[in-house]
């Protein structure tokens, strides 16, 4: 027999609902950490970054109060004292975390786990764990491109550790995440360029959102610059970005490129699982979270779709009441999942963008 029903690698949050809702259905669950309990999300993801985004909001609040009648005046912001408090909010987090898993008697391994095969993993001191089910939940990590220089930068993670607040700041990319974090440095004081490799910001949103967004920005004061592929980073006075059409931009205290995500999927032992991984390095699933492998699934920032927590939570969830709970059809539909851009103001979208609703129902 083997040693546990289902083996989780990967305490994010695709792997904690999984091995949680497992446990509640009397499966014997045990979940691989190689980082800090809660994965992404509560680490250096959509909490911190939350956290920032109500201290932003607060000053425009303050900003616009004083027309609302208020007598009220900020008297500068604390950067540092904000870090500490985010941090020891996500320490409780963290514990929460742990103490959510002792309850629900999910067993947790702190270590970097690889499997030997579709039914052995093995952590980092070499102790191997067998189980008939296994899931991969492994996320992902920021992209850093490969350019001279690039090093230089740092990514939303290095965001996250900032001590002060950097008072000139580029932002590169377009995404979500590079919107957000240009947002936030903006409403605090810093002075932000953000640098896009097309002509505008949020490319998979809908054109209203995007177009309204630039203007948002602009009006904020962030600079966003188009046409912009970065071709080199070098330290002269502060940070210096050139752009592949030979423009270059200098001063800069901190870069950050904020340009997609990677799956984490290197050094797993997919292969000698037999577990196929895509040329974009994600795990593909079918609806049900299966992968090519009949007991191995995967769930989470790892499938390349869909990646929001509860996304990956719902699908975590439903596998365990499929494979452990006897509800024989449950799984996640990946259609008409809402979301929402912490912008200032947020954004909130669901359902298919115009260009993709004319792309499926042409009109003749
Ligand atoms: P993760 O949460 O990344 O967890 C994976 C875990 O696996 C990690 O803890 C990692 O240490 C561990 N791991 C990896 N390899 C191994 C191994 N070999 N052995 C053991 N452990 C391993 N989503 C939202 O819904 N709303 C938001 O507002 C939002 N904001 C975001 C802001 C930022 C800046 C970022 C970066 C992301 C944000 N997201 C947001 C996305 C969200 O964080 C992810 O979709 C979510 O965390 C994915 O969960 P996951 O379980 O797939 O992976």
């Amino acid at each position: 027999m083997a040693d546990y029903d289902l083996i989780v690698i990967g305490g994010g949050s695709g792997g904690l609902a999984a091995a949680q809702r497992a446990a509640l259905h009397g499966a014997r669950a045990l979940v691989f950490e190689s980082g800090r309990l809660g994965g992404t999300c509560v680490n250096v993801g959509c909490v911190p970054k939350k956290v920032m985004w109500t201290a932003a909001q607060l000053a425009h609040a303050l900003e616009d109060a004083r027309d609302y009648g208020f007598d009220v005046s900020a008297g500068g912001h604390d950067w540092e004292k904000l870090k500490r408090s985010r941090d020891s909010y996500v320490e409780f987090l963290n514990g929460i975390y742990a103490r959510n898993l002792d309850r629900n008697a999910v067993e947790l391994v702190r270590s970097r786990a690889s499997l030997q095969g579709p039914r052995t993993a093995v952590d980092a001191n070499g102790q191997t764990y067998t189980a008939e089910h296994i899931l991969i939940a492994t996320g992902g990590y920021p992209r850093v491109p490969d350019l001279p220089g690039a090093e230089l930068g740092i990514t939303s993670d290095g965001f996250f550790e900032l001590e002060e607040r950097p008072d000139r700041v580029a932002v590169i990319g377009s995404g979500y995440i590079a919107v957000e974090l240009a947002g936030v440095l903006r409403g605090l004081g810093s002075q932000v360029e953000q640098f896009v490799r097309y002509d505008s910001v949020l490319r998979d949103f809908d054109p209203m959102l995007s177009g309204r967004l630039m203007e948002e920005l602009a009006a904020q004061g962030v600079d966003v610059v188009t046409g912009a592929v970065p071709q080199r980073i070098s330290r002269r006075d502060g940070l210096c970005l050139e752009t592949a059409d030979g423009r270059s931009f200098e001063g800069f205290d901190a870069l950050i490129w904020a340009i997609g995500r990677d799956a984490s999927t290197n050094n797993l032992g997919l292969e000698e699982a037999g577990v196929f991984v895509d040329d974009d390095g994600y795990v593909p699933v079918d609806e049900y979270q299966v992968t090519n492998v009949a007991n191995v699934y995967a769930v989470g920032d790892v499938i390349g779709k869909a990646q929001l927590t509860p996304v990956a939570i719902a699908a975590g969830r439903r596998l365990a009441d499929r494979v452990f709970g006897g509800q024989t059809d449950r799984h996640l539909s990946y259609e008409l999942i809402p979301t929402v851009v912490f912008s200032h103001p947020p954004i909130g979208t669901v359902g298919l963008t115009e260009t993709e609703a004319r792309e499926r129902y042409p009109q003749d």
